[in-house]
């Protein structure tokens, strides 16, 4: 028997409506597999936890997360109650830099019984490598006055340690796939970081003679996202560059909803976070409309994570076949909720 304990943090808005379905899709795979088991926690940390404490989680918060072998996360933000980056660094990007989640991977591919923008989706299927620990989302600058003016300095951290890291993430990932590896880097235009993106890629790729390689300005390689997606296999990325274009890679599917995450912990220390692409979307909060697909394909990478690749994969397909067979939430055009996505899913698992 294999046990797994794992921390589940709803979060906020629609991360408390969907993060209950893909426990019971865990627990359905539970019941089915009989050498599986899953002992879940929940935990309240969110934006209304503030309100209550004054912070988003308590302070021996990342000591109890590191206890366990994965943590689920739903979406985290509500900017009426909370600014964003207050509810943002005190959890998400907090859990992230301190338990060491380096890479974040997200795949997009072309999913049965959506209606994607491209014309011609059919071999799309791809997945982007964000270095998720530095780069663009750095606390170093700050706001000063010039005369009359004020300037604002924002400073990019890249380190080779971390960018070599996410390179060779992308690499052996590639190896597994179809042999390809794409760099987004804009080093005409950013003349510090970026070069040295470049130098990295350069030197990680000598490693690889097998795979393949192109290297595209990010906004030569957003283009072809949209117009040309099937280039592409794996993609390594800047933690902006990334977080930008694997919200396009939600849309060329048909929703954000459906858009999975992984935050992976390389060095096995502390346990990785399976958190979906999109926010809390105080939008629709409440209606029990939020598509879970998103949050159910992360579950997916998880069981990937625990080695259980077959089982995964077998998921993937019902979510798939589900969907193609018209159970839908409104935002991929279809009138099921929430609930009933998931307890479809669910029934089908147990016809297998
Ligand atoms: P964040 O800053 O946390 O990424 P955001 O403001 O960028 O949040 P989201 O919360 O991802 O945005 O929502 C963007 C849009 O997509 C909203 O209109 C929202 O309703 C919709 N949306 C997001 N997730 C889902 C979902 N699971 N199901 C249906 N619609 C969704
Ligand atoms: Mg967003």
């Amino acid at each position: 028997m294999k046990k797994f304990e794992i921390a589940a943090i709803p979060g906020d808005g629609i991360g408390k409506e969907v993060v209950p379905v893909s426990l019971h899709v865990l627990n359905t795979i539970e019941e089915l597999h009989g050498g599986l088991k899953f002992d879940f926690k929940e935990f309240p940390w969110s934006c209304d936890y503030y309100l209550e404490h004054g912070k988003m989680m308590p302070e021996d918060g990342l000591e109890t997360l590191k206890s366990f072998d994965a943590i689920i996360l739903g979406a985290i933000g509500n900017p009426e109650l909370v600014p964003d980056h207050v509810s943002l660094w005190g959890l998400l990007i907090k859990i992230r830099r301190e338990l060491e989640q380096s890479i974040n991977i997200r795949p997009a591919k072309f999913f049965k019984g959506l209606q994607s923008p491209l014309v011609n989706p059919k071999d799309f299927d791809l997945i982007v490598v964000r270095e998720n620990s530095e780069g663009e989302y750095s606390e170093v600058g700050g706001r000063i006055h010039r005369g009359e003016d004020e300037v604002v300095i924002q400073n990019a951290v890249f380190t080779r340690k971390g960018t070599e890291r996410a390179m060779r993430y992308a690499f052996e990932l590639a190896k597994k796939r179809r042999g390809h590896v794409a760099s987004a880097t804009k080093s005409n235009g950013i003349i510090h970081s970026m070069p040295f993106w470049d130098e990295v890629f350069n030197d990680v790729r000598a490693d690889y003679p097998d795979i393949q390689t192109a290297s595209y300005h990010i906004d030569a390689l957003a283009a072809f996202f949209v117009s040309r997606p099937q280039i592409f296999d794996v993609i390594v990325a800047s933690n902006l560059f990334g977080d930008i274009l694997t919200d396009v890679g939600g849309a060329i599917m048909g929703s954000i909803g459906i858009a999975p995450a992984a935050n992976i912990n390389l060095n096995g220390k502390y346990p990785s976070m399976f958190e979906p692409v999109h926010g809390s979307a105080p939008d629709i909060f409440g209606k029990g409309i939020a598509n879970p697909i998103g949050q159910i394909w992360t579950a997916k990478m998880m069981l990937d994570h625990f080695g259980e690749i077959e089982l995964g994969r077998k998921l993937l397909d019902v979510v798939e076949d589900a969907t193609n067979d018209g159970f839908k939430t409104p935002d991929i055009g279809g009138k099921a909720s929430t609930i009933e996505v998931g307890d479809e899913i669910c029934r089908r698992l147990k016809r297998l």
